[in-house]
């Protein structure tokens, strides 16, 4: 066992008062609902922080409308690079303290805060960065007839749209957080970021190194809230556009407030229920180290983690017993122990669903390894192998977001697409096998936004990421974001 050691100032961090951040000043209005943060590896309440005012979630965008208006829409790319990263340095520089207070408020892995929300985040932050001089339009050459002499010419323009509304969930509240900033920065947009009331303290933590960093006061805002401020948020008619990512019930009524309160842009990168589907002749050593890797890590609690996958009925018993044997390797315990693997569910709420899912698994489908929540204090649950017998079966349809993978056999390649694609969600899939040119024949024939080969979840900023059918509207990363955080605009020309 190796516990870190909490630094010093986390323990001070905790023992502030904290609220929102709004043109570079934090604010702290005692009359205003508080909000408990408890460790989810032992139930105690470790901080609070004082949800947003109407006020308060107008003053945050008006900051944000304001420097856009007079400063950042305005900077030069160059500079706006140089600022972004900056901010990436200070968020390595202050990683430990950053990733302590992550672990602390949502449970995850110690060595996965540090490598999601410190590493991964940071370099998201530069490749966005390096966007900032190189967003471009087009020239194009117009057909319409010369009566006079005239000539004609047009070209585009990419636009800042103005103030984004980044809604957070709470898997990787400081990851997911870059994705949307980074993007609106590069772009010349400026942001008011609500963190999920249930891990508001990394983000914040984060966003204060914005002024450090040097960013006009009022480039980053953040309120903290529950769904009622993300509203006000959307609702805020300075609010241009909103980059949300969470459930999908919840991104149905996120859409719906935007198009109803200005047609507000929109992207959506809702859940998944990812399938992994085996050919015969997959490595299945390959595909368990796989699938322990990327259905586990973080309680399985990443949208596009494997949750059901699909093998051949004679290799079946083999994949699964070499799963459960990694997983009995695992160690599971305090996130803070960098030597084991898992930590507990990241919030009340979410374990009681994973719990009822366990139930469900098992009077409804078969367990094969776990199954059951741990004794004591904290969320904690076993990694858990089930099996099923139909696509129709609850562990087959709905998305756990908890660290269950369900197993379904096959004996007919021809009928693996139509189980594949036999649901509302269509985050990501992935096919595992030696035979690339199989692969590739099944691949166009996948409703979903990403398909891994021999892989799974793992996200790269350079390739486009976002949901194929209930799985969302809209790409991050590659150049697709472009798209989302600006205008285009047309400029026609006679001479
Ligand atoms: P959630 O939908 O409950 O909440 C997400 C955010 O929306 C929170 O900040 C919440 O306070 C806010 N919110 C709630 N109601 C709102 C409303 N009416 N208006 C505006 N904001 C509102 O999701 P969660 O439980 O925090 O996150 C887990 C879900 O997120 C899972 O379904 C997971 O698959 C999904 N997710 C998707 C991606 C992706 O990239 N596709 C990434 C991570 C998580």
């Amino acid at each position: 066992m190796s516990t870190v050691q909490i630094l010093p100032a986390v323990s001070d961090y905790l023992k502030k008062t904290h609220g929102q951040l709004i043109n570079g000043e934090s604010y702290a209005n005692a009359s205003n609902t508080t909000i408990d943060v408890i460790n989810p590896a032992t139930e105690a309440v470790i901080a609070h922080v004082y949800s947003a005012s109407d006020e308060e979630v107008d003053q945050a965008v008006s900051a944000a409308r304001h420097c856009f208006d007079t400063k950042w829409k305005s900077t030069l790319p160059y500079q706006r690079a140089q600022l972004m990263n900056k901010f990436a340095d200070l968020i390595e520089t202050n990683g430990e303290e950053i990733a302590q207070l992550e672990t602390l408020c949502s449970g995850k892995q110690i060595n996965a805060s540090r490598m999601f929300e410190i590493q991964q985040a940071a370099s998201f932050l530069r490749y966005y960065a390096g966007w900032a001089t190189k967003i471009s339009g087009e020239t194009l050459t117009p057909s319409f007839p010369s009566m006079a002499g005239e000539q004609y010419t047009a070209f585009t323009r990419r636009e800042p749209i103005g103030v984004v509304a980044g809604i957070i969930p709470w898997n990787f509240p400081v990851m997911i957080a870059i994705w949307k900033l980074g993007a609106a920065l590069a772009v010349g947009c400026t942001v008011v970021l609500k963190p999920s009331e249930f891990t508001p303290l990394s983000l914040l933590r984060v966003v204060e190194l914005a002024k450090e960093a040097g960013f006009p006061d009022g480039t980053i805002n953040l309120v903290q809230g529950r769904g009622d401020v993300g509203e006000k948020l959307i609702r805020h008619p300075h609010v241009a556009k909103v980059s949300f990512t969470g459930s999908v019930p919840t991104g149905l009524k996120v859409g719906k407030t935007a198009m109803e309160s200005n047609l507000t842009r929109c992207t959506l990168e809702l859940g998944g229920k990812n399938a992994a589907a085996l050919l015969d002749d997959a490595d299945i050593d390959k595909a368990v180290m796989g699938l322990f890797m990327t259905g586990y890590i973080h309680q399985g609690q990443v949208c596009a983690a494997p949750e059901r996958i699909y093998v051949p009925r004679s290799r079946l018993e083999e994949l699964t017993t070499k799963l459960a044997a990694q997983l009995d390797k695992a160690g599971i315990g305090s996130p803070l122990d960098d030597s084991l693997m898992f930590g507990p569910i990241s919030n009340g709420p979410q374990y009681q669903k994973v719990c009822r899912f366990l139930e469900t698994a098992a009077s409804e489908s078969r367990i094969l390894h776990g199954g059951h929540p741990l004794p004591g204090d904290g969320y904690f649950v076993e990694p858990t192998i089930v099996e099923a017998a139909s696509n129709s079966e609850t562990l087959m349809q709905a998305e756990t977001f908890g660290p269950i993978i369900t197993f379904m056999p096959y004996d007919d390649e021809s009928e693996l697409v139509e189980l594949m694609n036999d649901t509302p969600f269509g985050l990501s899939a992935s096919l595992w096998t030696n035979d690339l040119s199989r692969a590739m024949r099944l691949v166009p024939q996948i409703e979903a936004g990403t398909v891994w080969v021999n892989m799974h979840t793992l996200v790269d900023p350079s390739v486009p990421f976002g949901g194929a059918k209930c799985s969302g509207i809209g790409r991050e990363f590659g150049s697709a974001f472009i798209d989302d955080y600006t205008n285009l605009k047309s400029v026609m020309l006679c001479y």
